[in-house]
């Protein structure tokens, strides 16, 4: 079988790599300048000018692009083509203020394709496959992104969307899916759902493959998801402001390989804003670099990652991220602590007898915020009883990874609001 859905660049020489992203970078940045007003009066005001980026560390003299400019600029200030070479819009959910619209010429629409074909063959889809697209369809991009790279590698999508799961899991059945397509929090009721409905979630169907995003979700979480499916679960990885879904391929050694000849990575220190080396945490930023419609030029995504150029057993030389410890939207401060709801989800998995249906609950009281956790118990251990030792385990667990005492309740099963996109993990009373 091809490992490489395109090998000239997924094995290019770093050195090459690097040289083909700063002739792009000068060119994206000239694009820019020329025919943007925001970008124009943003570089001079920093002082820069399209000349004066001549090497790959000039990149650290262009300002940085941040979630409120786009808000700022909603919905086309960023726009750097005429309106009406605009094919195709797509728009974040905006759930505070304003959504980002992402606007794509035709151009951009074949830059996608390609990246999410890409993707979507590292993770094994291949020309014969049947992918269940259970995205939401509409202005987000996941749906969409996952149907074009699909069909560029000749797979045949069902643009099922999410919900009427019970109807899901019918066409599963009946058309023989081989991939799905979700947020990893509905793969999980699916399998709920598939069971009650009288499947074994292993053995009746043809699923191979999991491709998952849109959503934290630990290692730990990942392992269940592909024990109750009997499939290899893949990450995806991606942001409307970039383009999408696409911006990294995970290869079977479950590395993220950055689609780099498109999307250019640094990695900075979310307080300061100095770029930091390969090897430290800090939070990705990346720079669109054949985007024509709405190029992002040194975008903050607030997420924090790590960023590797060491190579892969793969044999993919395209540099990796590790996957995202979380939004430092997500990131809650308890007792002086920082805490990540997926750090929390990691030592739940680690206990048996429950199951990945969790919510987190912040009370604020004054200006203190406690953080407790509700997870519910699996229908055999509920029956059990004795839940208080259970309890008191789970938050042993969490005090090993956290060194912080959270309180936990466990709930009987199945009383925790399921989702069909992504799941709700904080809630505030
Ligand atoms: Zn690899």
């Amino acid at each position: 079988m091809e490992e490489f859905y395109d090998s000239r660049v997924e094995t290019m020489p770093l050195k090459e790599l690097k040289e083909l992203q700063l002739k792009r970078l000068k060119k994206i940045v000239r694009h820019a300048y020329k025919n943007n007003r925001f970008y124009h009066e943003r570089f001079k005001k920093s002082g820069v000018r399209p000349e004066d980026i001549k090497t790959m560390d000039d990149l650290k003299k262009l300002p940085f692009l941040t979630k409120h400019d786009l808000r700022e600029y909603y919905p086309f200030g960023l726009i750097c083509i005429e309106i009406d070479e605009i094919v195709e819009i797509h728009a974040s959910s905006g759930t505070t203020g304003k959504p980002v619209v992402g606007a794509y010429t035709k151009n951009d629409l074949e830059v996608w394709a390609e990246v999410m074909a890409r993707s979507l063959w590292a993770n094994g889809l291949r020309k014969g496959d049947v992918l269940q697209n259970a995205y939401g369809y509409g202005l987000f991009t996941g749906a969409h992104g996952f149907e074009k790279g699909a069909q560029k590698i000749g797979a045949m999508v069902i643009p099922i969307s999410s919900g009427n799961t019970k109807r899901q899991i019918t066409l599963m059945k009946d058309l023989g899916s081989t991939a799905l397509a979700c947020t990893p929090s509905y793969s999980l009721y699916m399998a709920e759902v598939a069971e009650e409905m009288g499947f074994d979630p292993r053995e009746d169907f043809n699923l191979r493959i999991g491709l998952f995003g849109a959503e934290a979700w630990s290692d730990e979480m990942r392992k269940t998801i592909e024990e109750r499916w009997g499939i290899v679960a893949h990450e995806h990885y991606g942001l409307t402001e970039i383009i999408g879904p696409g911006v990294v391929s995970e290869c079977k050694e479950k590395k993220l390989h950055i689609n780099a000849d498109h999307f250019l990575p640094e990695i900075i220190d979310p307080e300061t804003g100095e770029t930091l080396e390969p090897g430290e945490e800090g939070e990705l930023v990346f720079t669109t670099l054949t985007k024509e419609a709405f190029p992002a030029i040194r975008f903050r995504t607030r997420d924090l990652a790590v960023y590797y150029e060491d190579g892969c057993e793969c044999g993919r030389t395209l540099p990796i991220q590790s996957r995202i410890k979380g939004r430092s939207d997500d990131m809650m401060k308890i007792k002086g602590v920082i805490v990540f709801p997926s750090q929390i989800e990691s030592a739940l998995l680690k206990v048996p007898g429950i199951s990945e249906n969790y919510q987190l609950v912040k009370e604020k009281r004054e200006s203190i915020t406690s953080l407790s956790v509700e997870v519910e118990a699996t229908e055999e251990r509920y029956q059990e009883g004795n839940l208080d030792e259970l309890e008191k385990r789970i938050e042993e667990e969490i005090y090993t990874i956290l060194n912080l005492r959270i309180p936990v309740k466990i709930l009987p099963p199945k009383t925790i609001p399921r989702s069909t996109g992504k799941a709700k993990r904080v809630i505030e009373r």
